[in-house]
């Protein structure tokens, strides 16, 4: 088994280390491959993906992105390094839990999965202006649709879930969305033993911010799972501890959502569960290993229900010391 681990800018030099400290407990044998990307990599080599780190994702498949810095100005040259990774990777889809971790102020009993279209859709951003009037292209394929849709069955199925809601808004985009959710229907019938439903991706909000708890696998095109994702992790206690994996049938990225959080690199107090979150999907969902996956998911349980969590949790523990805590707990 190999890893290519890229830290990337900021608290990800520091959250990644200390999550690959705790992996290698749970698998003596990983090769660990180093690579670099984001940022400084950019100024020193006029990259933010050389083609080294490129080619060590391809032969590890495996990889664990941790954040890097994005300039808040166009730069020549500079192209977001985890977005030309996800394509280069052929990562279709992008998973993002919600859990009700202790000590995070979660509301209690969520457990909801988005699976994500990550290639297609508005987001893209093809788009035309003359200036007065601007064009989007919102391209939606049968291929992909189905791909991502068979993802989110699969994955429903392996991990013991019950139901599939498909989310679109067909009511006004009858070819786009009405195709996106065809293909996820049709899908459907080969897990019969898997539920399916569909909402409305407003009325979804809605029931989302209401009741989180009523959710179980919620499937949706790029751009809608873009910004439900965001406000599902409102509820699971932020940033810190969201976690996602990008999937794909050569490739898995685990990249926690945060950024490279310049306010607090170098102090040694990022939150690392997040980190620690996205690997338990890489085990369970990319190198089958569940039985691991759920050891390190416990240990990150049982952790924050004993109190210990960094200042982002009203805690004082450092990065260091959380991870520490969670290896005392792995057995
Ligand atoms: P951010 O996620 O870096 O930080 C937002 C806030 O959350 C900050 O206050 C930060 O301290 C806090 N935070 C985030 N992760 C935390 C953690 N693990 N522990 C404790 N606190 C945490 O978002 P931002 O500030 O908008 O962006 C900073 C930089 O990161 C920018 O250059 C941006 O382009 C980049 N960015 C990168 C990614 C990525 O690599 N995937 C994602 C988002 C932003
Ligand atoms: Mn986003």
């Amino acid at each position: 088994m190999k890893l290519c681990v890229i830290s990337g800018d900021g608290i990800g030099r520091e959250v990644v280390p200390q999550a690959v400290r705790v992996l290698r407990r749970l698998l003596p044998a990983l090769q660990i491959v180093e690579a670099e990307a984001g940022w400084d990599t950019f100024r020193q080599q006029g990259t933010a993906l050389p083609a080294a780190t490129l080619a060590a994702a391809r032969e590890c498949g495996a990889v664990l992105f941790g954040a890097v810095s994005s300039p808040a100005y166009p730069v020549a040259g500079y192209r977001s390094p985890i977005v030309q990774l996800r394509r280069e990777l052929g990562c279709h889809a992008n998973m993002r839990p919600t859990l009700s971790l202790p000590g995070c102020g979660a509301a209690e009993g969520i457990d909801l999965m988005i699976v994500r279209e990550n290639t297609e859709d508005l987001y893209v951003g093809e788009e035309q202006s003359d200036g007065d009037t601007a064009t989007a292209i919102k391209r939606i394929t049968r291929v992909a649709s189905r791909r991502v849709a068979e993802t989110a069955f699969r994955l429903a199925q392996d991990g013991g879930r019950h139901r599939v809601t498909i989310m679109h808004k067909a009511n006004i985009m009858p070819l786009t969305d009405g195709l996106f959710r065809d293909a996820a229907r049709d899908v459907a019938a080969d897990y019969p033993q898997i539920a399916v439903d569909e909402l409305l991706v407003d009325t979804a909000a809605l029931k989302l911010a209401q009741a989180p708890q009523g959710f179980d696998v919620l499937l949706a095109p790029n751009l809608y799972g873009d910004i439900l994702s965001d406000l599902a992790a409102a509820f699971g206690g932020g940033l810190g501890v969201a976690a996602s994996l990008n999937l794909g049938s050569e490739a898995a990225i685990a990249e926690p959502v945060h950024g490279s959080a310049p306010d607090i690199a170098g102090r040694g107090i990022a939150n690392p569960v997040a980190s620690l979150l996205s690997l338990a999907l890489l085990l369970r969902h990319w190198w089958a290993q569940p039985t691991l996956a759920a050891r390190l998911e416990q240990a990150v349980r049982r952790t924050l229900a004993d109190g210990i969590a960094t200042p982002d949790l009203g805690g004082e523990a450092t990065t260091a010391a959380f991870c520490d805590a969670v290896l005392a707990r792995l057995d």
